[in-house]
């Protein structure tokens, strides 16, 4: 609930509105995670609340962290029993987490772990938030940067990835900038254009993966409902409503979109929305063939990419030895508990 929602809520139960306040800062700043902390609240209101609200608390069941670079990963339970996986970054102008908006993800794209069991069902607000809030509590640092690029497509759940973006950027609860959250997305049209009217001052960041439109559907079945030119008039949308320049992210794979051709279109592309190119050499997953390209093949890439005028980096890789790609630690996870089985 937003502030003046929870107010709402709280008053009808008989209590003073600067109760709904205290309650709020407990959730949204002080990170509680049960009622029982809130200690500012008489044990009465506090018992009632236990009885008809939820905190939609994630509990951590797994915690890996990075010996080449600390990267944590963090595997969540809600109480349904569904796991959902998120990452802590450290960079040098602060700490950024990627969370999941999803359980499950029902966008099949080829290269993607997160999509080979379906969706199971979008997760809400409140189970967006708590990823960041948990690692914020566990971690004991500030959380600068806010990144939807875990399982799952956000655009798939609208509703509550706005809400999410409401409660997270709002200056009485964690209070993290707009500018500094990014939204990914695998190309839905309508959701981009909805985004771009809500006027937030986040970053967009298109799934792009080829400029080719062919190439593109053998690689993401999404691309078939929405074809690469009304996508790209949707980030032009995008860029007009807010301002904010959109990221293209590109996974290079090895021998199928890594070629000059493929640069030389992506460039034209890229040049053409003046956006920012994010390459990142595919993460191979057991279960498909995917290849990357070696080193010097990736730079040349960029190169190529960069000799045209395009603002272009390669995604530095972090925690590779805690399972990096997408969905991989969650598919592990649910493997050893069916006994070593996916089903
Ligand atoms: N559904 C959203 C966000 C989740 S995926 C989207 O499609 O953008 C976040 C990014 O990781 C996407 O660009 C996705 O295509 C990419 N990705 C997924 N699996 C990958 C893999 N195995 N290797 C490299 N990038 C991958």
């Amino acid at each position: 609930m937003t502030l003046p929602q929870l107010t709402e809520y709280i008053t009808a139960m008989g209590e003073k509105p600067y109760r709904a306040k205290q309650l709020y800062e407990w959730m949204h700043v002080r990170l509680a995670s049960s009622f029982d902390e809130m200690t500012n609240l008489p044990a009465g209101l506090r018992a009632r609340l236990a009885g008809e609200a939820d905190l939609a608390a994630a509990v951590p069941v797994r915690i890996l962290t990075s010996k080449i670079d600390g990267t944590q990963k963090y595997l969540f339970r809600f109480s349904d029993g569904n796991v959902i996986e998120s990452v802590l970054m450290h960079y040098h102008h602060g700490c950024s987490v990627c969370i999941s908006s999803q359980a499950g993800c029902a966008m099949g794209c080829k290269f993607c772990a997160s999509t080979i069991g379906g969706k199971i069902r979008s997760l809400s607000a409140a189970e967006m938030l708590e990823q960041v809030y948990r690692i914020q509590k566990l971690s004991g640092e500030r959380i600068s940067n806010v990144v939807v690029m875990g399982s799952g497509e956000p655009l798939d759940n609208y509703d509550h990835l706005v809400r999410f973006l409401e409660l997270l950027t709002d200056e009485n609860g964690l209070h993290i900038s707009a500018r500094s959250v990014t939204v990914s997305t695998c190309g839905i049209v309508p959701g981009i254009r909805k985004l771009a009217q809500e006027h937030f001052q986040i970053t967009l960041a298109l799934s792009l993966h080829s400029a080719d439109q062919e190439k593109r559907e053998r690689l993401m079945p999404i691309a078939k409902r929405y074809a690469l030119p009304e996508v790209l008039e949707a980030c032009r949308f995008y860029f007009a409503c807010t301002g904010r320049r959109v990221t293209l992210e590109y996974s290079l794979v090895h021998g199928f979109n890594d070629g000059q051709e493929d640069a030389r279109l992506l460039a034209k592309t890229a040049g053409e929305l003046h956006a920012h190119v994010n390459l990142i050499p595919v993460n191979p997953i057991e279960e498909r063939s995917f290849s990357r390209p070696d080193y010097r093949a990736v730079q040349s890439f960029r190169e190529q990419l960069v000799r045209k005028g395009v603002n272009a980096t390669v995604r530095r890789e972090m925690g590779t030895d805690i399972s990096g790609a997408c969905g991989q630690l969650r598919r592990s996870y649910q493997s050893e508990e069916n006994g070593g089985c996916i089903s």
